[in-house]
């Protein structure tokens, strides 16, 4: 995979992402295949919105359907009909969100959640699988930790994930597939600075920083971000992993994040949540029971050009599934928007003017 940057205005830059399944032009938003499905929306429609990467779930995927149908299908691309690019992340997040697992310098042994079977992933086993799934990019198998964890703890999960960092570029061996290292370091900026120093000499085709966005405040983020950036090597990409809300994604992008994923714009759409230029709206709120205006006038998404607010507002009261379809659909046009906007301001120096003014925007139309 190559990767070039097009154009720098300060930090914040667009690049294009050079895959086997196709170019992809960065900021990027990737939606979330968890079980190889983007939930409740048909592959045609992320077609439509524009959508040249999506993201799988190493670990969803190994438990079910399991490596022998991913063999038999001959990869994830195949097995789920989608021609586009995929990155898989590495299973590290969901198996230390598991309560029942136990953490060796081999690997972990956790509880299958679907039938209670014990299961080991190491770092070798992690990106074998991978590259059974033959998705354009791999993640290392990482070790995540509250970010609040006792410092020491921390320190533990950034040397193991070091020492698998290694394993994983060491097992790795498809030319036609990038593998990406993964910043962690919980809140810690000298364990940040240790951990991205640390990932960098061991050389990746890009870097992702691991282990935020699951409580910490804003402004950690952002701290971390700022320690962590400067040391990633221009010439990678760099991945943001699982941010995605676009206050968050305005600062990763000020200080040079390339790619993000993350369920928020289906996830709150399923639950009746549009996201728009004005901020949030709640398409259950009775204000919009009799309405026959979209979404947004001015969306051009198969969900506004087709129906109104008050027929979404119906299909929600009703729990039919469509409605959360369509809202889906909406976010994630609406995602796919806003950060071809992003690119589009970096190219002709406007991004922090653009970024000024989608805050006050969104600050003065909050939940309506
Ligand atoms: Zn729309």
């Amino acid at each position: 995979m190559k990767f070039e940057v097009t154009h720098k205005s300060g930090k914040a830059r667009t690049g294009i992402l050079h895959t086997p399944h196709g170019d992809i032009e960065t900021p990027v938003f990737m939606p979330v295949a968890t079980n190889a499905a983007v939930r409740f929306v048909p592959h045609i429609f992320l077609n439509e919105i524009g959508y040249g990467m999506i993201l799988s779930n190493t670990f969803h995927l190994l438990l079910k359907p399991g490596r022998d149908v991913i063999e038999k299908f001959g990869g994830l691309h195949s097995f789920m009909s989608w021609t586009g690019a995929i990155l898989t992340d590495s299973g590290g997040f969901q198996v230390f969100s598991l309560a029942q697992r136990k953490i060796t310098d081999e690997g972990v042994f956790f509880k299958s959640p679907i039938d209670g079977s014990t299961i080991f992933l190491s770092p070798e086993l992690s990106t074998e699988f991978q590259q059974i799934l033959g998705s354009d990019i791999a993640m290392v198998l990482d070790v995540c930790v509250d970010p609040y964890a006792d410092p020491d703890e921390i320190l533990r999960s950034v040397d193991r994930t070091l020492q698998w960092a290694l394993k994983c570029k060491e097992t790795h061996s498809r030319e036609d597939q990038a593998l990406f290292g993964i910043v962690q370091g919980g809140v810690s900026k000298k364990l940040r600075e240790y951990s991205a120093k640390e990932t960098v000499a061991i050389g990746f085709d890009g870097y992702a920083v691991g282990g935020l966005s699951v409580g910490e405040t804003f402004e950690e983020t952002v701290a971390m971000l700022d320690v962590v950036l400067p040391i990633l090597p221009e010439d990678r990409p760099r991945y943001f992993m699982g941010l995605g809300t676009p206050e968050l994604i305005l600062e990763a992008v000020e200080r040079g994040i390339d790619m993000f994923d993350c369920v928020y714009p289906t996830r709150v759409g399923r639950h009746g949540t549009a996201m728009t230029w004005k901020g949030k709206l709640n398409i259950k709120s009775a204000v919009h029971r009799s309405d026959t205006h979209p979404i947004d006038e001015d969306c051009d998404c198969y969900t506004c050009r087709n129906f109104s607010r008050g027929y979404l507002h119906h299909l929600f009261h009703k729990k039919e599934a469509l409605g959360m379809t369509l809202l889906s659909i909406h976010n994630l046009h609406f995602m796919n928007q806003f950060v071809r906007k992003i690119g589009r301001t970096i190219k002709n120096d406007s991004f922090l003017e653009f970024k000024r003014e989608f805050l006050s925007e969104v600050s003065a139309g909050a939940s309506i």
